[in-house]
């Protein structure tokens, strides 16, 4: 039996077991999160971080996940690198099933995350963080002075678009109907910054060139006439929706419409007593490494004062 079960390894994971392991809890950690996550999170997938605070030089994203990693293995997290196939969240103790073996736990902090979504084109792929980037806040600062594009026509790119404005030279939303999607006053705004242009009707078919190993130009089809064009850029920002990672919970925890797990406002509770959640797998907001690893922080307090509580601890 154990205290906590921590499922995910991105910074909210290894936050959570670094107090809960100090708080001598004993955590468990299944790194390997639940299908389409990655182990260490969309970390691993980021070349420079410069805005976790603590290093003024930046660091790489997988070189940070192997600090996290170290300091939670320190404090004696128990750490499988496997996947959870399957939780039955119905009844104490909560049963975790990875590679077909049975796992039980008072309690759970789920921090599987989510991932962003892309258009799923060969060259965007081979241009990942080489000009091309699903993350505003992240990589923005590295595009000063530039020409961006970003893809979209929800909040999600109407707010990265703004944030964009304040540091490239132009940025150029490209979407694929003649009318978007985002609030009113988000769309007010974009539509309303003098440094924010707008291309209707068009999709991304090709980003070039991954020859040369950076990006200099998209190939746009028209989606109402067809027409090829080709337009010069130099970063390419995706901002098309994300994708929690949530399948395994649905139906046993209260998701919101897009299918993150929903708190309790203020704390990590989740609708099930003794499941927690941290990180971007219950925030669409903020999505970013410092404030998962803040949520991490509250879910491994959260859970030590509830099993002190029901005498578990
Ligand atoms: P979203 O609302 O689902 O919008 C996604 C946008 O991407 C849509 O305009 C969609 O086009 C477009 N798109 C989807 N797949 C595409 C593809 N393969 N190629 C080209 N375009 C594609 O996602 P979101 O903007 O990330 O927002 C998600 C949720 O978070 C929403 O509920 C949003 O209100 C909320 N949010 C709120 C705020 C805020 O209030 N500050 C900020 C961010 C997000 P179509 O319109 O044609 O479908």
């Amino acid at each position: 039996m154990n205290k906590v079960i921590i499922i995910g390894s991105g910074p909210a994971g290894h936050t959570a077991a670094i107090y809960a392991a100090r708080a001598n809890l004993k955590p468990v950690m299944f790194e390997g999160m639940v299908k389409g996550g990655i182990p260490g999170g969309q970390l691993m997938i980021t070349t420079e971080v410069e805005n976790y605070p603590g290093f003024p030089d930046g660091i790489k994203g997988p070189e940070l996940m192997e600090l996290f990693k170290k300091q939670s293995e320190r404090f004696g997290t128990e750490i499988h690198s496997a996947d959870v196939d399957e939780v039955d969240l119905s009844k104490r103790p909560f049963r975790v099933v990875s590679e077909g073996q049975e796992h039980f736990a008072h309690s759970l902090i789920i921090a599987t995350g989510a991932q962003a979504k892309w258009i799923g084109l060969e060259s965007e792929t081979a241009l990942r963080n080489r000009g091309v980037s699903a993350c505003a806040t992240c990589d923005g600062f590295f595009f000063r002075g530039q020409d961006v594009c970003i893809v979209g026509g929800g909040d999600t790119a109407m707010e990265e678009a703004n944030y964009l404005s304040g540091m490239a030279k132009t940025v150029t939303v490209i979407h694929r109907r003649d009318s978007l999607r985002a609030s009113k006053i988000m769309q007010d705004r974009a539509l309303n910054n003098p440094k924010i242009k707008f291309f209707w009707n068009k999709e991304v078919i090709e980003v070039l060139d991954p020859a040369a190993g950076t990006v200099n130009a998209l190939r746009l089809r028209d989606t109402v006439t067809g027409e090829v064009t080709l337009h010069p850029t130099q970063g390419l920002f995706i901002a098309i929706g994300h994708y929690p990672n949530t399948e395994i919970f649905n139906g046993q925890l209260t998701l919101d419409e897009n299918g993150y797990i929903v708190t309790k406002p203020g704390t990590t509770q989740t609708s099930v007593e003794g499941v927690y959640a941290a990180g971007d797998v219950q925030d669409h907001v903020y999505r970013q490494a410092i404030t998962a690893a803040g949520t991490g922080c509250a879910a491994a307090i959260e859970v030590e004062r509830w099993l002190a509580a029901g005498g578990l601890h």
